[in-house]
């Protein structure tokens, strides 16, 4: 998540020094890093190529999938292994000097990740970024759920402030007003939401598919 700027200034705030994103598949190896000139994640070219294709078409694009062929691995070389994480191609040239590809904000999500919520694109690293604006809310979790063909956007966040249903508010305030759609947030006591290890689970869908 430190590519996220909300999870990134919370983790530098706690720590009280620089968090540096990296990125990595466990098919193919520490793939990119952020070089602290300028946000977002460069691809390491020297060790791997990188391609981004449209997910439907497999055709060249600036925004899509990001496909990795490492070149570094005897043990486990991959040819053009398909990443499930969507980037951002930025093309211009970075101030550190490196002339790697870089990708704007990093990975930004996976491309199975959105979830369509009343016709709009949900993608869960829009929500995060939006809820760890808010230092008074620790954990959080997401439901969508159908009912009577209407999709509703549920989102729990736990907190200890002393006025949670204003603080509900203002959350739910700000993720109408990023995303354009309206959700319910719940205030939920500290510590009864599941924490996780390595790979965060705060989204589920519910709604049967079709
Ligand atoms: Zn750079």
């Amino acid at each position: 998540g430190a590519s996220l700027p909300a999870t990134k200034q919370r983790i530098e705030r706690a720590w009280g020094r620089r968090c540096f994103d990296h990125a990595g598949a466990t098919e193919v190896g520490a793939w990119g890093f952020e070089c602290g000139a300028e946000p977002g994640l460069h691809a390491n070219e020297g060790e791997f190529i990188c391609e981004v294709i449209d997910p439907a078409t497999g055709a060249p694009a600036r925004e899509g999938e990001l496909v990795i062929t490492n070149l570094g691995r005897p043990g486990m070389p991959v040819i053009r292994y398909r990443t499930g994480d969507k980037v951002i191609v930025n093309d211009a040239p970075c101030a550190c000097g490196r002339s790697f590809l870089r990708f704007d904000g990093g990975v930004i999500g996976r491309i199975d990740d959105a979830l369509v919520v009343r016709g709009i694109n949900v993608f869960p690293s829009a929500i995060e970024n939006i809820v760890r604006r808010f230092p008074a809310v620790g954990e959080f979790s997401v439901h969508v759920r159908r009912r009577k063909s209407l999709d509703e956007m549920e989102v729990q966040i736990e907190t200890q402030a002393p006025d949670p249903e204003a603080l509900a508010a203002a959350v739910g305030r700000e993720i109408h007003s990023a995303l354009g759609l309206r959700a319910r947030v719940t205030p939920v006591g500290f510590g009864t939401l599941p924490r996780f290890d390595l790979k965060a689970r705060r989204f589920t869908d519910h709604r049967k598919k079709i």
